[in-house]
């Protein structure tokens, strides 16, 4: 049996234990209770037995614009686990040994954006020069308001801006998939706009690539539970959260869990995905039209191939590929040496928006990445492959379709007591760690106002 708490939280990912760090901050006892073994949702690592390697689920890169996410890592004391990239420096290759490098300049932003596109080599110079208009065009549709937006997809807008086949495929359509996950013809050129916005037409530092040099579990787990435990809180793996029991006036009273504990509150947060929240909803609340549409939300893959070489394949941090399957590879060895670890030949392979591809075998997908890697630098032929790692996340984040600007909700729900954060919460942006803390912080500020705290 648990001690009653002021505030049950149900998910610990980054926006359950965002909310939670929050709260004990403000002196509230907080129970953040998670399904799995351990904290740390779609964000966490594990350590490869074979190799000792730590493996993320996915490799993932937060920016310097990730305002919240950066406040809260600093809070949780692993802001200096964090690798900053001043200036950002992307190696794109387009072809066997065919690359090209956007490097910011040193200019105040968004000079130092325009001085990266005007560089860009896989474009004329004609096209960097109609990029740069274009650009400037979405800026200036950003400040007149954002409902224009809100009906166009990514490639909707980009052929509004006369953009070509070639821009499209080695500049626009790259950028899109990786920040939001989904193809063009399926994302929101609003969520689309809105990043490029803060992330590379705001200041310099804001385009800074950010990622962790530690496993991502241990980046934020460990320290965020200290902060909960100190103010009588607790942090509780295995809690599998079954329902929400309903008491006077129609407010929530307890969780009750799988294993028949039960844990009483005066205020409650559900920071878990839309599909896993309408799993333990009270019997009343399952056909509000509230809860409902979230039924609606629907979700995009990431495939990511980590692999083992007996040799490094490239000097660089983190590679692009363009028209290939394989968008991204991440040199594990170079990012995890500025903290002492890790195999020389281990890389991360990155596929987002993988629709198409997600439901292909594993040795399918490992087959198209190595052949992308081969194509791209041919020199990789040469090291031989010890191990490989396929992880197919088949609902990696919220598809930032046109649909999801009305179906994705405030913190706020019809139950008085009862809060909503996490990725998918109405935050102006795509599902990623950013948007994840935003609300987090959103569904604390809010149950502290309500508790008076
Ligand atoms: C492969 C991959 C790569 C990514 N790359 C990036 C990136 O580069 N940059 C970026 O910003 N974002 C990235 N993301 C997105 C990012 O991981 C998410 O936006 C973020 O982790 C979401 O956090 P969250 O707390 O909202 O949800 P989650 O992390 O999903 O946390 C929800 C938690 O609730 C728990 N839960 C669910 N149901 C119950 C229940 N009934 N009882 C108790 N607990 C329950 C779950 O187990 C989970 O731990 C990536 C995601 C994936 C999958």
């Amino acid at each position: 049996m648990f001690e009653a708490k002021d505030v049950v939280i149900i998910g610990a990912g980054f926006a359950g234990l965002s909310a939670g760090v929050a709260l004990a901050d403000k002196g509230f006892r907080v129970a953040v209770l998670e399904r799995k073994p351990a904290p740390g949702g779609r964000a966490y690592s594990f350590a490869d037995s074979e190799t000792g390697d730590l493996v993320d689920n996915g490799q993932h890169v937060l920016m310097g614009c990730y305002r919240a996410t950066l406040d809260f890592l600093a809070r949780v004391g692993s802001r200096d686990q964090l690798a900053f990239h001043q200036d950002l420096e992307i190696e794109i290759f387009d072809g066997p040994g065919k690359s090209a490098t956007v490097r910011t300049a040193r200019l105040p932003g968004p000079m130092h954006m325009a001085a990266a596109l005007m560089r860009y080599k896989h474009l004329s110079i004609g096209e960097r020069i109609s990029a740069m208009r274009a650009a400037m065009k979405l800026l200036a549709m950003h400040r007149r308001g954002y409902v224009e937006l809100t009906r166009l997809t990514v490639a909707d807008l980009v052929a509004t801006l006369g953009q070509g086949a070639r821009a499209r495929e080695t500049f626009w359509y790259p950028i899109a998939v990786a920040t939001l996950n989904d193809e063009p013809t399926v994302s929101s050129a609003a969520l689309f706009v809105e990043v490029l916005k803060r992330a590379f037409f705001g200041r310099r530092a804001d385009s800074a690539f950010v990622y962790p040099k530690v496993g991502l579990s241990e980046l934020y787990c460990k320290g965020a539970s200290e902060i909960i435990e100190q103010t009588g809180g607790l942090v509780e793996p295995r809690a599998i959260v079954e329902a929400l029991e309903l008491g006077a006036e129609g407010r929530i009273a307890s969780v009750r869990l799988r294993d028949g504990r039960r844990l009483g509150a005066s205020n409650f947060i559900a920071a878990v995905p839309p599909h896993h929240l309408l799993r333990f909803l009270p019997e009343n609340a399952v056909g509000d039209p509230f809860f409902a549409r979230f039924a609606d939300l629907s979700t995009s893959p990431i495939v990511c191939v980590h692999a083992w070489f007996d040799r490094p394949v490239t000097d660089s941090a983190f590679v692009g590929f363009v028209g290939a399957t394989t968008q991204w590879l991440f040199n594990k060895r170079r990012i995890f040496d500025l903290h002492g670890q890790s195999h020389p030949g281990y890389l991360s392979f990155v596929i987002s928006g993988a629709r198409k591809i997600v439901d292909n075998s594993n040795a399918e997908l490992l087959e198209t990445v190595l052949a992308d890697l081969h194509r791209m630098i041919p020199a990789s032929r040469e090291a031989k492959l010890l191990k490989a790692l396929v992880l197919k996340e088949k609902q990696a984040t919220m598809a930032p379709d046109l649909r999801s600007h009305q179906l994705r909700p405030g913190t706020g729900t019809p139950i008085a007591n009862f809060f909503l954060a996490g990725d998918w919460i109405q935050t102006g942006l795509p599902a990623t760690i950013e948007s994840a803390v935003i609300s987090g912080n959103n569904a604390a500020a809010t149950v502290a106002a309500r508790i008076g705290g």
